[in-house]
């Protein structure tokens, strides 16, 4: 005698019946059926259970690369940004630095200016 597992189809409760049989019967609801048929139906589901998993799990897995695809772009674009805002600040100082220069060149010419005045002036009156 072999038991088998199987669902019964009037109350779905499980039961076990002996598989060398070709009728069972329900244990909780007295229903009787052929287990050849109940038992195909149960492999038949199973392997709906299995392939539905793995379609699952390949769902998921997919998922999970579009996540991680996702992830990349958004940090390339961070990086990007990044490396925008300090190209901009290095400009800006560059142009800051050129002003100070200017700046300088300007004072110091007017100093030049002034110099060679007073030196004229000064020599103008010690004639
Ligand atoms: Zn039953």
């Amino acid at each position: 005698m072999q038991l088998v597992t199987l669902k019964c189809p009037t109350c779905n409760a499980n039961i076990q019946v002996n598989s060398e049989l070709t009728q069972g019967t329900c244990n909780y609801c007295g229903a009787t059926f052929l287990i050849d048929d109940e038992v195909k139906k149960r492999d038949q589901l199973s392997e709906e259970d299995g392939f539905n998993f793995e379609k699952g799990r390949i769902r998921a897995q997919k998922e999970e690369e579009e996540r991680q695809r996702a992830e990349n772009i958004r940090l390339a674009q961070e990086e990007f940004k990044r490396r925008q805002l300090a190209e901009q600040e290095r400009l800006a100082n560059v142009n800051k630095s050129y002003k100070i220069g200017f700046i300088k060149m300007l004072i110091l010419s007017a100093a030049v200016v002034c110099g060679v005045g007073l030196i004229y002036l000064i020599a103008y009156f010690l004639r």
